[in-house]
């Protein structure tokens, strides 16, 4: 006979929108347990940019409805980072309060009537020279600078502290396949067999199981052999770049298409140098491209915007990523994020990591109306099972 474990929640997946559900349901004194099968923050959330989107993004690039949705985001997580909010992410650094956006010469003049016409829901504020960041102040540099007050997280820290209370209630296992997801005839989950690394099978029994394992949702709606839901990737293909001098920005070039021609943020690497993270239109385009024609695209693209600075002794590297998230009719990007409920199953995708709050949230308001109350659960099976070590940012 198999060991058993019974746990009110069955979290699978722990990205930001598993670890953020994980204290929520904690909070309510739920047993809750997170099974990851990789490291913490394993699938996009570690390859985020870390930018808590108010709305700007969404719409400059024309989605009002995303932009509603996520217009709340900011006063939530900034309560959360005063130590004040729902969860306690005092510990987690802001590395930008602010971004810039900026257009080069070739738009300046056109960009302010195109983001008057966009009715922003963020306040963006035109720059006086004088303001402009110091690396636009050179002669050389002829456009437009806005600044925008939407602030730039580590997400390595967060995913840290997302887990550091719950580290009794997360575990390593190998990956869950779908002859691991055990259904009675009317379909629901009866059992969940994982396989941990000691190495045991256990059988682990829930009130619900939640899904929030990114490109792994997919194991449960191929099981359920379900058309209510489907799942879409959109990839990527990032540039990181290491300079040689300390240069900081935050900051989305403009262009008159709808995606930003290039989003920088600024991270610190382990040895100290100074990262460029660019992602926006270079990163959406070059999905086909081979890492070194991905570089080439990036430097070409460095030294047109940025003509005074020498690039020529930084070191660059790429890493492609899908955006796993429910399948959309034209293939966009959703609006907002999306849990849907499958019997005594939830699949949950936050879309933005901006979003893992309101995940959350929508979570907690099905379980509160599927009167999910604490029960008697023995989760000791999982003692000797390890922690799942942090992910490491691609820089690393
Ligand atoms: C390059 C990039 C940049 C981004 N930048 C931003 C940004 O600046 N701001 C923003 O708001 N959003 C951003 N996003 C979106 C954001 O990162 C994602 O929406 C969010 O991280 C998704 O989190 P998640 O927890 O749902 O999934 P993931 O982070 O993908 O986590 C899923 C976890 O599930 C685990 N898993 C998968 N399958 C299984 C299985 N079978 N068994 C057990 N475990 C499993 C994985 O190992 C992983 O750890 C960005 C996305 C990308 C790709």
């Amino acid at each position: 006979m198999k060991r058993k474990v019974e746990a009110d929640i069955v979290i699978v997946g722990g990205g930001v929108a598993g670890l953020w559900l994980l204290n929520r349901l904690r909070q309510q004194k739920l047993s809750a347990i997170l099974l990851e099968a990789s490291v913490l923050g394993g699938g996009q959330t570690h390859k985020a940019q870390g930018i808590i989107h108010g709305g700007m993004k969404f719409a400059v690039t024309g989605f009002s409805k995303a932009a509603s949705a996520i217009a709340d985001m900011p006063a939530l997580w900034e309560s959360c980072l005063k130590g004040e909010g729902e969860i306690n992410l005092k510990a987690v650094p802001i590395l930008s309060s602010h971004q810039y956006l900026w257009s080069p010469q070739s738009l300046a003049g056109k960009v302010a009537g195109f983001l008057a016409s966009m009715a922003l829901r963020t306040k963006v504020d035109s720059l006086p020279r004088e303001q402009f960041p110091e690396i636009f102040r050179t002669a050389q540099f002829d456009g437009d600078v806005y600044s925008v007050p939407e602030m730039v997280l580590d997400v390595h820290a967060l995913i840290r502290e997302l887990a550091k209370p719950h580290q009794d209630a997360i575990f390593k296992i190998n990956p869950i396949h779908e002859k691991d997801l055990h259904l009675d005839e009317s379909g629901r989950m009866t059992a969940l067999a994982i396989h941990t690394p000691i190495p045991e099978t256990l059988e682990v029994h829930a009130q619900q199981f939640i899904f929030t394992a990114g490109a792994g949702n997919e194991v449960l709606f191929n099981k359920l052999q379900t058309k209510s839901v489907a799942a879409q990737r959109r990839p990527l293909h990032m540039v990181y770049v290491k300079l040689p001098q300390s240069y900081s920005l935050f900051a989305h070039c403009l262009s008159m298409s709808s995606t930003p021609r290039l989003t920088i943020t600024t991270h610190q690497a382990k040895d100290g140098s100074t990262v460029w993270y660019l992602g926006g239109n270079l990163a959406e385009v070059g999905v086909n491209r081979t890492a070194e024609e991905q570089i080439k695209a990036a430097k070409e693209e460095l030294n047109t915007l940025f003509p005074w600075l020498d690039f020529s002794n930084a070191q660059f590297g790429t890493c492609k990523i899908d955006r796993a998230e429910p399948l959309q009719a034209n293939g966009g990007r959703p609006d907002t994020c999306v849990v849907k409920a499958i019997k005594n199953m939830i699949v949950a995708w936050p879309t933005k990591l901006a979003l893992a709050p309101k995940l959350a949230h929508e979570i907690l308001n099905l379980l509160q109306s599927e009167k999910i109350q604490p029960r008697f659960c023995d989760t000791r099976e999982l003692r000797a099972c390890p922690m799942p070590p942090f992910a490491q940012p691609p820089w690393n």
